[in-house]
């Protein structure tokens, strides 16, 4: 057996026996790793994948997605609405929604393509400057917006924890903002927190060099 297959049903081992109260889906982060690299995970039979750039995604994924639809995208990195066309031509998910430029563009693409997109909103939870993310204080009026203005399917909220600190509380937070809303999702924990994420109530986990590797 592959040791990428081999990593990724340890992780799941890891995650079952915390018992979580809901499903956890693992979303095997392939960015910067070639298709034929990631095949043994696919043909795993493993289904979510999550990509960064959309360009490396439209190479890698477009052929794969017509052999196997059952296959579901998931754009984690920061989008430029000018990219939004392609997003919801390949993508299934959206976890990086922080304006409202890119979720309009995002909603008119969309019914242009009679597609309809899953999405989490991104919080800079700690008000981080250089991060992207809608501030804690902006985030029921854009999510309003979204749902009520545009229509936009929000099925939770996303964060990237603030780098070397405990994250404990940055995942608590986004769980409290989560049942403040009534959102069912959470998008959190990647590698180094996938652990303590869950613990927090992540259903959606984004690790990548833990099942590939380093990236180079
Ligand atoms: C790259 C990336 C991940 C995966 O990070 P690892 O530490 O390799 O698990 C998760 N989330 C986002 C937004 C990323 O860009």
């Amino acid at each position: 057996m592959s040791t990428i297959v081999e990593r990724f049903k340890e992780i799941q081992l890891k995650i079952t026996s915390l018992k979580p109260l809901k499903p956890v889906n693992i979303i095997a982060v392939s960015k910067t790793f070639n298709l034929d690299y990631i095949k043994p995970l696919i043909h795993h039979g493993h289904l979510h994948f999550g990509e960064n750039k959309v360009q490396e995604a439209i190479a890698k994924w477009s052929e794969q997605k017509k052999i196997k639809q059952d296959l579901r995208l998931h754009m984690i990195g920061k989008l430029q609405s000018n990219k939004s066309k392609d997003v919801v031509k390949l993508f299934d998910y959206v976890h990086s929604l922080d304006n409202q430029k890119l979720a309009d563009s995002l909603a008119k693409h969309q019914s242009n393509l009679n597609r309809n997109l899953k999405y989490f909103i991104q919080v800079n939870i700690a008000n981080e400057t250089q991060k992207s993310g809608i501030s804690v204080n902006d985030l029921d009026g854009f999510y309003n917006y979204c749902v009520n203005e545009i229509n936009l399917n929000i099925i939770g909220l996303m964060i990237i924890p603030p780098i070397n600190q405990e994250v404990d509380k940055y995942f608590k937070s986004l769980n409290e903002l989560n049942k403040s809303l009534a959102l069912e999702n959470l998008s959190m924990g990647m590698s180094s927190d996938y652990i303590q994420a869950v613990k927090y109530g992540s259903t959606f986990v984004r690790v990548g060099s833990s099942i590939f590797g380093a990236r180079s």
